[in-house]
């Protein structure tokens, strides 16, 4: 057995305790052995810090990291369809590829482990992430709006295909979802015959849903009922179906989603940027909704750095509802670790013997992280991606004292550089 042990670091443990602790890892199984005073022959040297769970970006568009600062200050309907759909209408694989290397980069260089995504060319992306060793959920995001009866159902069947051929990739370590865009963007007869499909295919369904009114007022016009019952009514909603934002929930959809098991992954920096408005975040979370935390797309946020987006999480939370005690620092931490691996079915998310060994080590020696009474605290309010020293999924150090060990940093940002620009220009 190859092991590897954590060694000399303080430990956030599952209750949100911290101990001094040394964490072994099980390097053939990617799993946690134990957590304790420990001792081991191959060490990765975390004294001076804390270590933590990786975190878990439960919904993002990776490659979209090619469009970071394109396009800023536009409202969602108009930035999708006057600067984003033209561009991604350029896109290609390669552009994929490299702008899927560039962000998972991003994220482990900011102590992600794990995450979502829903784009295009997605064989791409599988392969990107198993040479970056990472853990993910992913599907094609699948588009009917604007498209004739063949292109929508070609659509949807790629969709589903994908979902079928990859799932379990990577030793497991790539699972796959069914990803329609959403509600709006996906007519009601392809949800009706090819959700049944991805149940058959045991896959979830993975759609953003309620982000903006421009996206619910419709629904509720057409068919005179909110949108996840209409959503509901199409076979969605179902046990391990996850939604993305979830801003514009009113009290009985709050309620479905507790009901079905259905969770949210909340989006602040994104509702913030587009403006679309403030999730219920904590009456979610009361309702016993699952809830995890993502960034979305590098375009409408605009980075992959969940530290950010916890503190965004927890600062919009209390605003939206009107209550500084709401969305609490632990219940940050939870959502962007447990809460978004439960949503994303990784046994993730908790530094715990048997859980999958899958951390982050956070250096403690900065002055913003000065002095330390509560580091719960710290890691929602204070502390950045950038002070991640090292960074390990299953087992395996993917940065070892910040420097990404998967992948040749320089190389990726200089090819992402010239690919971005290039495809701006072709869509110009
Ligand atoms: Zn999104």
């Amino acid at each position: 057995m190859s092991e590897l042990l954590v060694s000399g670091g303080q430990v956030l443990l599952p209750d949100h305790s911290v101990e001094r602790a040394d964490v072994l890892l099980d390097q053939d199984s990617g799993e946690i052995v134990d957590v304790g005073d420990l001792s081991g022959d191959d060490e990765l040297d975390a004294s001076g810090g804390l270590v933590i769970p990786g975190l878990v970006n439960a919904h993002t568009h990776v490659a979209m990291t090619l469009l970071r600062g394109y396009a800023d200050d536009k409202p969602l309907d108009a930035w999708l369809q006057e600067d984003i759909w033209p561009v991604e209408a350029e896109l290609t694989a390669e552009d994929v590829r490299v702008g899927t290397e560039l962000g998972l980069i991003e994220m482990l260089k900011s102590g992600t482990t794990a995450l979502n995504d829903m784009y295009f060319f997605m064989p791409e992306v599988v392969e990107t992430v198993e040479s970056a060793g990472m853990r993910a959920r992913l599907g094609y995001g699948a588009i009917t709006v604007g498209k004739d009866d063949d292109a929508a159902r070609e659509e949807m069947r790629d969709g589903l295909a994908f979902a079928r051929e990859y799932d379990g990739a990577a030793d497991g370590r790539i699972r796959t979802a069914f990803m329609p865009h959403s509600l709006t963007t996906v007519g009601a007869e392809y949800y009706r015959e090819f959700v049944p499909q991805a149940r058959e295919a045991d896959v979830p369904v993975h759609l953003h849903a309620n982000e903006t009114t421009d996206e619910v007022d419709p629904i509720v016009d057409e068919h005179g009922e909110r949108p996840l019952e209409y959503a509901a009514r199409l076979g969605l909603l179902e046990p391990g179906d996850y939604l993305a934002h979830g801003v514009h929930l009113d009290g009985s959809e709050i309620e479905l989603l507790a009901d079905r098991g259905t969770g949210v992954v909340h989006c602040p920096a994104s509702n913030m940027k587009l403006a679309s408005g403030m999730a219920p975040v904590q009456d979610l979370l009361d309702a016993g909704v699952p809830v995890g935390l993502g960034t979305d797309g590098a375009a409408s946020n605009n980075d992959l750095d969940m530290f950010d987006e916890m503190r965004d999480a927890a600062m919009l939370g209390k605003l939206a509802a009107d209550d500084a005690s709401a969305v609490d620092a632990e219940s940050v931490v939870e959502m962007a670790t447990r809460g978004s691996a439960e949503i994303l079915g990784f046994d993730s998310g908790r530094i715990e013997r048997g859980a999958n060994a899958d951390l982050a080590v956070i250096d403690l020696d900065a002055p913003h992280l000065t002095p330390a009474h509560d580091l719960v605290s710290h890691l929602t309010y204070a502390a950045r991606g950038s002070d991640v020293r090292h960074t390990v999924c299953d087992g395996q150090v993917l940065m070892r004292d910040r420097d990404v060990q998967v992948f040749d940093e320089r190389a990726v940002r200089e090819r992402a550089s010239e690919r971005a620009s290039a495809l701006v220009e072709r869509a110009e």
